[in-house]
């Protein structure tokens, strides 16, 4: 299954160019960030023979991302970032490793990851956090009812 994840985003391409850590906005997110957690870090995990194969599926790291794909868009390679941590993220879920995501109060879908979650909220400190508690539909039935009450 990781193989399939490993080849649908083209990891096994990576000529560890470094361009994907260069754009990725962990950086600037996370005041611990580091290679370990960076995409080419991950990859590089996900495609070495020093990890068991389901080890990846534990790493925190892998919980970090934005999915924001700026790494997919400057990658000289055709690598996905995003498709290749998504994925992992897919199966560390079907394992029941999913403590690290945030699901929807309102319908229970899969908004995003703690991590992530939590950077936005210190960004918005003082405003409606409690929307993002909701995946956009259910953000946006919510706005709805509450604008079209009389
Ligand atoms: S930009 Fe592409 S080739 Fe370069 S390190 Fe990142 S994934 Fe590998
Ligand atoms: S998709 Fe994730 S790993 Fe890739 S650049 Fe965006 S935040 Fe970084």
């Amino acid at each position: 299954m990781i193989n399939q994840v490993l080849e649908a985003s083209n990891a096994r391409l990576c000529v560890d160019c470094g361009k994907c850590v260069a754009v990725c906005p962990m950086a600037e997110m996370y005041a611990d960030f580091s290679m370990d957690i960076s995409p080419r870090g991950i990859i590089k995990k996900a495609l070495s023979s020093d990890y068991l194969p389901d080890d990846i599926l534990d790493d925190a790291g892998l919980w970090r991302c934005t999915g924001c794909d700026a790494g997919t868009l400057i990658c000289p390679e055709g690598v996905s970032c995003k498709d290749l941590i998504k994925g992992l993220r897919k199966l560390a879920m079907e394992k029941n490793k999913d403590q690290s995501i945030r699901f929807c109060a309102r319908c229970g879908s899969v908004v995003t990851s703690l991590p992530v979650s939590d950077y936005i909220k210190k960004q918005l400190t003082g405003k409606r956090l409690d929307y993002l508690n909701l995946c956009l539909s259910c953000r946006q039935q919510v706005y709805m009812e509450r604008n079209t009450m009389g």
